[in-house]
């Protein structure tokens, strides 16, 4: 199903793991979770074994053996056709500034940024979720994280209940078309977040300007799922940044910031390990130093020393720490509140 017999132009014209990112495909280095893992001895991915081979562009999983190009990642993670997947491409190659080279540096978010139009239907998805609380699912996975629900929803974090009756509210007073433009449809005309229900609105003042979408069910092909096309034009929390904080933590996503927060930082976040934009570095004027905080993985290590290079050239103290247990922020953030249990 995989191999198509002659490569398509699409296949190349976007690094893989950009294309991967784009998905909104949670990478551990070169690597992500299996989209086919239902092909896997007990149905999981625990370690995971989908890997991408920049060199090549294409990818291939030690487990179950599924290989193929861009295309068929994006087939296989969208549900798409082949022509559609090929389109996919092509339209993320146009909207790419970074298209042209080969691996992703701090490439990654890719897109145009959101107009008034797309602001205004986040707005209305804001409005028309749901606060997360204990009795909800996405409460609940807030709570499994230590998070707190009522920091969360001062955050921007909500959830969709019902998806086909979001749509349906959404659809009172927006088409499809708005709905598409703000990335949030496939291109059969699915709503994007059907599968991902826990809302991560990324605000700049009072107006939703981006948003994630997580899965609560572990269920879905990927953890997070960001806007087909749309880059986002702030970090995550990037109030933060208003009254210059001596220091501020960069952390990698939501969950992430959200934590650090949690545990009296001053934090933003960036959508994914190699989603720190150019355009940013001018919000960070007048903070004294920058704090990275990405995972602790090799994709974390490398894009931290690189970020951490970036802020240092444009005459930023910035450094590279590791949280003291676990891999993450919240991780931390789970071990601290155990102990003050105990
Ligand atoms: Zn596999």
């Amino acid at each position: 199903m995989l191999e198509s017999k002659m490569p398509h132009q699409a296949s190349q014209a976007v690094p893989i793991l950009s294309v991967a990112e784009s998905l909104g495909l949670e990478m551990v280095g070169s690597r992500t979770n299996c989209f086919n893992r239902d092909h896997h001895a007990g149905g999981e991915d625990e370690h995971p074994s989908l890997t991408f081979f920049a060199d090549s562009n294409r990818f291939k999983c030690f487990v179950c053996g599924i290989k193929g190009d861009s295309i068929d990642l994006v087939r296989a993670v969208r549900g798409v056709g082949f022509q559609e997947a090929a389109d996919w491409i092509l339209a993320l190659a146009a909207n790419s500034s970074t298209s042209a080279r080969p691996t992703a540096r701090l490439a990654g978010s890719t897109g145009r940024v959101p107009d008034l139009a797309a602001i205004k239907v986040f707005t209305a998805m804001y409005e028309l979720s749901t606060e997360v609380s204990s009795k909800t699912l996405g409460g609940k996975y807030l709570k499994r994280r230590n998070l707190d629900l009522k920091l969360a929803a001062q955050h921007g974090v909500t959830e969709i209940i019902d998806s086909d009756d979001l749509l349906t509210l959404l659809s009172v007073n927006l088409s499809e078309e708005n709905l598409r433009a703000a990335g949030l449809m496939t291109q059969h005309g699915r709503f994007l977040f059907g599968d991902h229900k826990l809302l991560l609105f990324y605000f700049d003042g009072d107006r939703p300007v981006y948003v994630q979408a997580r899965d609560l069910t572990g269920e879905a092909h990927c953890k997070e799922l960001s806007l087909a096309g749309l880059r986002s034009p702030v970090p995550y929390n990037v109030d933060a940044l208003a009254n210059s904080p001596e220091t501020v933590m960069v952390c990698e996503g939501a969950i992430d910031t959200l934590s650090a927060v949690q545990l009296g930082y001053a934090a933003v976040g960036v959508p994914g390990v190699t989603g720190f934009r150019d355009e940013w570095f001018p919000l960070f004027r007048g903070i004294r130093r920058v704090t990275i905080v990405f995972d602790n993985d090799e994709a974390g290590r490398r894009q931290g020393v690189e970020l951490r290079a970036q802020f240092r050239r444009r005459r930023i103290c910035a450094d590279v720490v590791f949280p003291s247990c676990g891999k993450d922020v919240n991780d931390l953030l789970k071990s601290l509140s155990q102990r003050s249990k105990s």
